[in-house]
């Protein structure tokens, strides 16, 4: 069976390689402590779970979404938009429910390149970005994040002949995998070169809600932003939520509407009582949520201060629930993955998985308990990989 140029002008997945490592120390009995994958271990918050109990029990409920999204629902996103980052969203025009921020990412190329046209995309990132731009038929213009730069794209670097000709621009703070934020400078920059060469905006802020102290900002908080792109944000990682697959696109009207018109033709919307459980999220009670920004920073200090001590090379980062660290081995990334995982069973990601400038980084997820985090730093001071 031939499959399509397009599907094997995918890159190579980095990932699988440790998978089936990690499978094979499995099947061996090995107790393996997995920093691998960035999906929270935390249940979803009871009160959402009895929302979608509820909603669930509505026959109204069962038969194709179709639209945009449910207008309550969309409602309580414009409204929250309007409290968390004084944002004003009209709803009906400026929110597009997805089946996920995932989703809405991986089509929204389709709104816009044409066989060859340029994607600028950060490196090391979030994989879809890329892979979108390809599938669309697109050609990634990857922007390298470097930790001199604060994990920020140097835009003035970019040539004067691919910003002219590139459709989009995808970014994402809080960022995966590095963790960085991006301050209202940096927006307002972007958004100047972004007006300057006709770019649209992809801004990804899955991580939004996962922070310390101080609160990211949203892209859209920025004059000028929504004339030029969208936000896409996500109830999964906030409300613990991966599996149930829900979140939005929210900002220009006109790029919303694309979007709305390619996954018209794709998928029928996201299962309206899941929707209705967003709207419990949403305005519900938060206290869920504060705990786990505690419970995220608590583990962080920890698997912080047990890498240092190690004389690992890390920033201790205020968003996201990743620790992006450089190992004191002088193995490639993906060389000290494969040690650490055969001779301590921790597993975490290489950094190179995620672009050529997350070479000599691993990625550390925290999303396991303090006692495995633990046992994870006490296994990492018997071994000696040096
Ligand atoms: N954006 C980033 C940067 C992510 O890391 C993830 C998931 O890990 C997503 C988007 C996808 O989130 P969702 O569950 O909303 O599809």
């Amino acid at each position: 069976m031939e499959y399509s140029e397009r599907l094997k002008s995918l890159p190579a997945y980095l990932f699988l390689k440790i998978e089936q490592k990690k499978k094979d120390l499995l099947k061996k009995g090995v107790d393996i402590i997995d920093f691998g994958v960035g999906d929270p271990d935390l249940p979803t918050p009871k009160n959402i779970v009895a929302a979608m109990q509820k909603a669930v029990e509505r026959p109204v409920n069962h038969r194709y979404p179709l639209g945009t999204g449910l207008p309550a629902f969309k409602e309580a996103i414009a409204q929250w938009y309007g409290k968390r980052f004084s944002v004003s969203l009209d709803s009906e025009k400026e929110v597009l429910v997805l089946i996920g921020s995932k989703e809405g990412l991986a089509h929204f190329p389709l709104v816009f390149l044409n066989q060859g046209d340029l994607a600028l995309v950060p490196e090391p990132a979030y994989p879809v970005y890329q892979v979108a731009a390809i599938l669309a038929g697109g050609v990634p213009y990857f922007l390298p994040l470097k930790e001199e730069n604060n994990f920020l794209p140097d835009l003035e670097a970019v040539p004067d002949k691919i910003a002219k000709t590139a459709k989009l621009l995808f970014l994402n703070y809080p960022n995966n995998p590095t963790a960085a934020i991006a301050n209202e400078k940096f927006f307002e920059r972007t958004i100047e070169f972004a007006s300057r060469n006709k770019i649209i905006l992809a801004h990804d802020a899955a991580y939004s809600e996962i922070y310390d102290k101080e609160k990211p900002l949203s892209f859209l908080q920025i004059p000028g932003a929504k004339e030029i792109g969208i936000e896409f944000g996500s109830l999964s990682k906030t409300y613990n939520m991966t599996g149930w697959r829900i979140g939005w696109a929210v900002g220009n009207a006109e790029i919303l509407k694309g979007l709305a018109r390619v996954k018209g033709n794709i998928d029928s919307g996201t299962f309206l009582a899941i929707q209705e459980a967003g709207i419990e999220a949403l305005n519900g009670p938060q206290e869920s949520a504060e705990e786990m920004r505690k419970i995220y920073e608590e583990r962080k200090n920890l698997l912080f201060s047990g890498l240092k001590s190690q004389g690992w090379q890390l920033r201790k980062p205020s968003a996201t629930f990743y620790l992006w660290s450089k190992p004191p081995f002088g193995y490639t990334s993906e060389e000290t993955v494969s040690l650490l995982l055969e001779k301590s069973g921790i597993l975490a990601t290489p950094g190179s998985g995620f672009g050529p400038s997350g070479e000599g980084y691993l990625r550390f997820s925290l999303t396991l308990n303090e006692e495995r985090i633990k046992e994870a730093i006490e296994r990492l001071r018997k071994i000696n990989l040096l």
